[in-house]
């Protein structure tokens, strides 16, 4: 029988890239927190998340927010002096978490990207007016003036659809896609 991996292990096998253990490499220097754009809205930085992957603490990684606020900037990935890529990582662990189907509950990136998976899953093409409508009041009147404001001027330039589009020979795809972890699952 297989011997069973730590959380630590799984997440950097999730790291396509990654030669040996990069998360071990980490000298917590901070400079990835420092740096990131959007470390005030994570309620853990880059620096503590990596902690926590090392002290194999699944729980408080998968509840986190951080990854879901993660903007993909590469700030961070550019600046580690240890050679991480922490923006990598991140992305690891957004398949990781919708793959052992583990968020934070009311977690709207969590939510999106599973809605986008399920659309890319039926019909292969991205319909941003049915991603869009579930979160159109989420954020507010004012918010969702200024959205419908921008949705407007996209539908005049003839960039937003009225009508899904479906990829041909969709079943093929879905069978591409479905050998691919996490994703396949979202359905
Ligand atoms: S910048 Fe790199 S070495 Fe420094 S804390 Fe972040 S991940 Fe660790
Ligand atoms: S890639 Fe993500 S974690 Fe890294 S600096 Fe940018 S927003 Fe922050």
């Amino acid at each position: 029988m297989p011997a069973k991996l730590s959380f630590s292990s799984e997440i950097v096998n999730l790291l396509y890239n990654a030669e040996t253990n990069p998360v071990q490499s980490c000298i917590q220097c901070g400079t990835c927190s420092s740096t990131c754009p959007a470390a005030d809205f994570m309620d853990h930085s880059p620096r503590n998340i990596i902690a926590l992957i090392r002290a194999d603490l699944r729980k408080p990684v998968l509840s986190s927010n951080a990854f879901w606020c993660c903007a993909s900037c590469y700030q961070c990935t550019v600046r580690c002096p240890a050679g991480i890529d922490i923006a990598g990582m991140m992305y690891g662990l957004k398949r990781y978490s919708m793959w052992r189907n583990r968020f934070k509950k009311g977690s709207i990136g969590a939510d999106f990207s599973r809605r986008f998976a399920r659309m890319i899953l039926k019909n292969g093409k991205s319909f941003e007016p049915a991603l869009a409508t579930p979160y159109l009041f989420h954020y507010g009147l004012r918010t969702f003036f200024y959205d419908a404001r921008n949705a407007l001027a996209l539908f005049m330039k003839g960039r937003l659809p009225l009508f899904p589009k479906r990829l041909k020979r969709s079943a093929k795809f879905r069978g591409i896609l479905s050998r691919i972890i996490p994703m396949g699952r979202a359905a």
